[in-house]
């Protein structure tokens, strides 16, 4: 065992501390990843307060993890020591379910093994994540990072990148289709770079006037202000699909309004309260809503391989792992441009 620095969540209501991990021996095929950058998720805040009701404590929360291979398992195929390597929200799966098998491990049907407030496939161990100084893990949930890109910034892609690129996939999102994202903040910019960098005609819609600019610059072509009823009427049935990556709790129905006929609203945000929806917006242009997690190992692969074609990274804010504290009040207030993310050397 390995005795690894962190920051942990004790219970949901006090501060995220110093804390003390220890990292497991080398299996065959782990890898031992030296952390050097974490990016802050939602579902970090989420968990760490016990929104989702399923917390487990002590948690050191992180499933954005870029750091340097340090040490490779006798039977590692995918690594060597010095390579630069990612971990996302996944550690594990069952590996034998249909799902698995087709590397969808997230729709393991045995559940897959979160990167951090999950119990391990041994069903004993906590697993913790990356506000942490080091990680040790399984190769075939660890990614390829191609070190032309700015490490930092592709810190965020392990799990907002993913959850935004899988879904607008499987959406068959291309040239000239109109994509609505709501929300601009880690899911949404990055939702917004891929459905500019796919084709389609984006517009941004926000709660945040003070937005608008940024919106533009990462490529949107338009911005809606969701709270101007005037505007969102004025868009009613035009959108084809629709991103939703709200972390807060809100009704589904006025966004749903805005999709055309057979438009879909792909939801990811997760909030702790169920929203409301009307039969009424759906049966209206035979609308659907779809829900996505994160993305497999394949296809997680396949989009850090696009962005480093396409030199696609998350807009950061750096900070040191003692300010953990202060940007999660910071995201709560949608104070966020547009990912923070943990420099570890601080640690
Ligand atoms: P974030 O950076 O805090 O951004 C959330 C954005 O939601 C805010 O910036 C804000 O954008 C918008 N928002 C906040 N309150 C709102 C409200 N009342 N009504 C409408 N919009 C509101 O969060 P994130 O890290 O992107 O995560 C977003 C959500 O996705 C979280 O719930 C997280 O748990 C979830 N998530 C899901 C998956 C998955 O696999 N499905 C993976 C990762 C994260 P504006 O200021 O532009 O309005
Ligand atoms: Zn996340
Ligand atoms: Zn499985």
């Amino acid at each position: 065992m390995t005795s690894t620095k962190a920051y942990a969540a004790s219970n949901a209501k006090d501060p995220l501390a110093p804390f003390q991990i220890e990292r497991r021996e080398l299996r065959p095929h782990d890898v031992h990843v030296e952390i050097l950058y974490c990016g802050v998720c939602h579902s970090d805040i989420h968990q760490a307060r016990n929104e989702w009701g399923d917390s487990i404590y002590p948690m050191v929360p992180g499933h954005e993890i870029v750091g340097k291979i340090s040490k490779v398992g006798k039977d590692v195929k995918k690594f060597k020591v010095g390579d630069i390597a990612g971990v996302g929200v996944m550690i594990d799966s069952c590996r034998a379910c249909k799902n698995c098998i087709n590397l969808m491990e997230q729709y393991c049907v045995e559940g897959m093994t979160g990167t951090y407030n999950t119990l391990e496939r041994d069903k004993k161990t906590i697993a913790q994540g990356g506000y942490s100084s080091q990680i040790v893990t399984d190769e075939r949930y660890v990614y390829s990072i191609s070190s032309k890109l700015d490490l930092k910034a592709v810190a965020p892609l392990l799990c907002a990148g993913i959850t935004t690129y899988s879904p607008l996939r499987y959406a068959g999102v291309t040239k000239g289709m109109k994509v609505a994202v709501i929300g601009l903040g880690g899911l949404g910019h990055m939702g917004v770079k891929f459905a500019v960098s796919f084709g389609a005609e984006v517009t941004l819609v926000s709660t945040s006037l003070s937005k608008q600019k940024d919106a533009e610059r990462l490529g949107a072509h338009k911005f809606l202000l969701s709270t101007d009823k005037k505007q969102m009427k004025n868009s009613d049935s035009y959108f084809d699909v629709i991103l939703n990556t709200v972390s807060a709790n809100h009704d589904y129905e006025k966004y749903l309004n805005l999709l055309d006929f057979n438009g879909k609203m792909l939801v990811v945000g997760l909030p702790s309260e169920n929203p409301k929806v009307s039969p009424f917006a759906l049966l209206k242009n035979r609308r659907s809503i779809t829900g996505s997690m994160i993305g497999g190992t394949k296809e997680t692969q396949e989009m850090l391989d696009y962005c480093a074609d396409k030199n696609i990274v998350a807009d950061v804010e750096v900070i040191p792992i003692q300010q953990i504290n202060e940007a999660y009040e910071r995201m709560i207030k949608n104070d966020v441009r547009y990912r923070f993310v943990i420099d570890m050397s601080s640690l």
